[in-house]
């Protein structure tokens, strides 16, 4: 069976989300080849496969009923939706939060939105990766000048961005006017 592609992830194991790896996935019992490894923010599976994510029988096996309130059935499964732009629909968030592979980091992670709709993760990035994005870099620079950090520090701060240490950046792409995105954490 050939694998789901995700409009917002698009090649979960170049970012790490998925490996390639037989295992029968807990959701669907079916033998499968690629096994989800990012969040699951609900009843943890012993194993998940990519096609019970795509489907959303992930999202309704595993989620913790909230005790019937209508809620429930919205709540955030493999990353968090936090500043989502008003122009961006519901029907978005709900396939990026329930529907897309997740990432892991250092926290509970967001997705980033651009041009009212959501934008596609490319995977963790350090500064090194980050240099082909000057878009992405000028986005960071310019959240922390924000916060008030003085121009020494932010380069400073970029500069120590890591792809597998911390702080480590998270590399999006606009589907639509294709300029590259940046958020980052730290533990
Ligand atoms: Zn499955
Ligand atoms: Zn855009």
């Amino acid at each position: 069976m050939a694998e789901p592609t995700f409009r917002y992830h698009p090649d979960p194991l170049a970012t790490g989300s998925a490996v390639p790896t037989e295992h029968v996935c807990s959701v669907c019992g079916v033998r499968q080849q690629i096994r989800y490894q990012g969040p699951v923010y609900g009843r943890q599976p012993d194993s998940l496969c990519l096609h019970c994510i795509h489907s959303g029988a992930a999202s309704l096996a595993l989620s913790v009923s909230g005790g019937g309130d209508g809620d429930s059935d919205m709540a955030a499964m493999f990353s968090d939706a936090v500043d989502v732009p008003d122009d961006v629909p519901l029907s978005v968030v709900e396939e990026i939060t329930r529907r897309t592979p997740g990432f892991a980091g250092w926290q509970q992670e967001t997705w980033l939105y651009h041009c009212g709709d959501g934008a596609a993760f490319l995977g963790p990035a350090g500064y090194r990766e980050l240099e082909a994005h000057p878009e992405a870099l000028t986005m960071l620079r310019e959240d922390r000048r924000r916060h008030g950090w003085a121009p020494a520090d932010i380069e400073q701060f970029l500069r120590g961005l890591d792809r597998t240490g911390e702080p480590t950046a998270y590399l999006f792409r606009c589907l639509h006017c294709n300029t590259s995105l940046a958020s980052w954490d730290i533990s």
